[in-house]
């Protein structure tokens, strides 16, 4: 269901009012996590400026140490959903847990599957369920067939709209926190009719390269690129050496805004 030979036109996911898939570069920003009201509000504020139109934000968070800040949970989602209608962005977060499904789709806009969970398929098959616009990101060691299978799970059990994020795979180079997989993107473009998000925070974890891996998504044919930014970056809880400043975030926007018209 997922592959071109099935269906030739590129799927266009809404997003709230953000066409993902479609002429539009969508630019999706905003922390790794929800902190406070007022960092949430604070950041959404310039990131809308700067010109993105979905905020993120993780009210969930998968870490990698249990001692680590896990998330405001459903009090996250509530200043989502407040901080969002308040600003005029569309609001994307994770799902870690079917149990919390209901809560997501009430608050907010669409439904991110963290790299964790790329085949968590109970999880795949509940977001499927619903018509809720979902974000699959690609897991740390998944092979591009497996992350359209993982795609086609969702749209097999009832829902079109699914975006696919590559974000990275862990390889044998450790001078960055990922590998950014930019073969995926022009790969997957190619063989399936959904539409890719590239999040090159996660897939370099360092602030200098996120600009230029934004602007190479672009080049290889990606949808939109998903950022994480801070209003004060070393004072984030989590994923602090990759999250972009007000400054840079608008400085990247900046960057981006002719690779965007060309394209
Ligand atoms: C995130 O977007 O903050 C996140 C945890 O991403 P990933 O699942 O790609 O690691
Ligand atoms: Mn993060």
């Amino acid at each position: 269901l997922v592959s071109r030979e099935i269906y030739a036109q590129d799927t266009v996911v809404q997003v709230g009012n953000t066409p993902v898939g479609s002429e539009q570069f969508a630019i999706m920003a905003g922390p790794c996590a929800i902190e406070s009201e007022e960092q949430l509000l604070e950041t959404a504020r310039y990131v809308k400026n700067a010109g993105a139109t979905v905020l993120r934000g993780g009210a969930f968070k998968p870490r990698t140490s249990p001692y680590s800040f896990q998330g405001l949970g459903v009090e996250g989602l509530k200043i989502m959903s407040q901080v969002g209608k308040e600003v005029g962005l569309d609001t994307i977060t994770e799902l870690m847990d079917v149990n919390d499904l209901d809560d997501v789709a009430r608050y907010i806009s669409a439904i991110q599957i963290g790299a964790r969970n790329m085949q968590n398929y109970t999880l795949l098959k509940a977001v499927g369920e619903t018509q809720k616009p979902v974000l699959l990101k690609r897991g740390l060691s998944a092979t591009i067939e497996e992350l359209l299978l993982a795609a086609e799970y969702i749209v097999a059990s009832g829902n079109p709209n699914v975006m696919i994020c590559e974000r990275g795979i862990r390889t044998f180079e450790t001078a960055t926190r990922n590998t950014l997989d930019l073969n995926a993107v022009a790969f997957i473009k190619e063989r399936s009719h959904l539409p890719v998000i590239v999040d090159p925070s996660h897939g370099t974890g360092v602030r200098t390269l996120v600009s230029p891996m934004a602007k190479a998504a672009v080049a290889c044919g990606a949808d939109g690129v998903i950022v994480e930014c801070h209003r004060s970056p070393k004072e984030s809880v989590s994923d602090a050496a990759q999250a972009l400043s007000p400054q840079d975030f608008h400085t990247l926007m900046q960057q981006l805004a002719p690779f965007v018209a060309a394209s």
